[in-house]
C-alpha cells in the first residue's frame, strides 16, 4: 500500500533537495509533482485540492522559501497535512458503562463485515470483554452460516433465527439474549448488496432507528478505490455513521481511498483490516500512517 505515493512524494522532496536557497518556481515545481502523486494514488479530487491549498500556501511562504532546508520543511508541512486529513484519532468502541454497547456493522457485500465482525470479538475478547454476534443479514442464507462458523472459531456466542425475516425483530431478540447472558457488546453483521440500492439503505435505517445502535460503522473495502469513498458518501448520506473499518489495506490497494474517506464522511476512520486472519485489525493512527507514506 502507497508505494507509489511515497515514490512520488520522494521524487518530489528529492527534486527540491540539494538545491539550497528555493525559487518561488523551483517550490511550484516540487508541488506539481506531490499533487499528481496524490492523483495517481486514486485519491479524490476535491481532498487533493484541498490538500494542495493548504500545503501550497504554506510551502509558498517566505518562512520556507529563506529556509536553510526548504526540502525538509516541505516533508514536514507534508506530514501534518496528511495526519490533519487522515485523524482525527478514534479507535475506541465507545464501551457503555453498564448494559451491552451495540455496535451495528453495515456496508457492501464482499466487504469484510463479517470477517471484521470476527475480528472486532477477537479484539474485545482479549480485553477481557464479552461479545455476542447477531445474524442479521437474512438476505444470504450463507451469511448466518459463516457467522456461526466464526463464533465457533473463536468461541463468541451467536444469535441467529432461522426462519425470522425481519433483521428489526432478530436484531432486538438477540439484545435481549445478550443482555440475559451478561454480554457486553452486540455486534449487528447486516445484510450487504454487491450496489447501493434503495432497499438496502431503507432495511438499514430501520434497523437504524428501531434498534438504536450506539455506534454504526461502515465497512468499506480499501481496494475499491474511489467506489470505496462513493459509497462510503452515500451510506453516510443514509445513516448516521460513527466511524469507518476499512479493509483489506494488505492488497495492493494504492490507499487514496483511505485519505480520502474521512473527508468525505466526516467521521474517523477507527480500523484498518491488514489480512483474513481475526488478528489482523489494527486500531487507525494517523501518525503512523504518514510516517509510512513518507517513509
Ligand atoms: P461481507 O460480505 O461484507 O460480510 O464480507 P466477508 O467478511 O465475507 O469478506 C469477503 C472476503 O474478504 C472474504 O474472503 C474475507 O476473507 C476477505 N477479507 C475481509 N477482510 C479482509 C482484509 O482485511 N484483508 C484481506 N486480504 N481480505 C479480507
Amino acid at each position: 500500500m502507497f508505494d507509489s505515493l511515497s515514490e512520488g512524494l520522494q521524487s518530489a522532496f528529492k527534486s527540491l533537495s540539494g538545491k539550497g536557497k528555493l525559487t518561488e518556481g523551483n517550490m511550484r515545481d516540487g508541488l506539481e509533482i506531490v499533487k499528481k502523486s496524490m492523483l495517481e494514488a486514486d485519491v479524490s479530487y476535491s481532498v487533493v485540492q484541498d490538500f494542495m491549498d493548504h500545503v501550497s500556501e504554506k510551502a509558498l511562504g517566505k518562512r520556507v522559501l529563506l529556509s536553510l532546508r526548504p526540502h525538509e520543511e516541505l516533508v514536514r508541512i507534508v506530514n501534518d497535512e496528511l495526519i490533519s486529513i487522515l485523524g482525527p484519532v478514534d479507535s475506541s468502541l465507545h464501551l457503555k458503562e453498564s448494559g451491552p454497547t451495540i455496535i451495528m456493522l453495515c456496508g457492501l457485500q464482499g466487504s469484510g463485515k463479517t470477517t471484521t465482525c470476527g475480528k472486532l470479538s477477537q479484539l474485545l475478547k482479549e480485553e477481557n470483554v464479552k461479545p455476542m454476534l447477531v445474524a442479521a443479514d437474512l438476505q444470504r442464507p450463507a451469511a448466518i452460516e459463516q457467522l456461526h462458523v466464526i463464533g465457533r472459531q473463536l468461541d463468541v456466542p451467536v444469535y441467529s433465527e432461522k426462519d425470522n425475516k425481519d433483521p428489526v425483530k432478530v436484531c432486538r431478540n438477540g439484545i435481549a439474549k445478550a443482555k440475559a447472558e451478561g454480554a457486553r457488546v452486540v455486534i449487528l453483521d447486516t445484510a450487504g448488496r454487491l450496489a447501493i440500492d434503495q432497499e438496502l439503505m431503507a432495511e438499514l435505517q430501520r434497523i437504524d432507528k428501531k434498534v438504536a445502535p450506539d455506534q454504526v460503522y461502515l465497512v468499506v473495502d480499501g481496494m475499491t478505490g474511489q467506489d470505496a469513498v462513493n459509497s462510503a458518501g452515500a451510506f453516510n448520506e443514509a445513516l448516521e455513521l460513527n466511524g469507518v473499518i476499512m479493509t483489506k489495506l494488505d492488497g495492493d490497494a494504492r490507499g487514496g481511498a483511505l485519505l480520502s474517506v474521512k473527508h468525505v464522511t466526516g467521521v474517523p476512520v477507527k480500523f484498518i483490516g491488514t489480512g483474513e486472519h481475526f488478528d489482523a485489525l489494527e486500531p487507525f493512527r494517523p501518525e503512523g500512517m504518514s510516517s509510512r507514506i513518507l517513509q
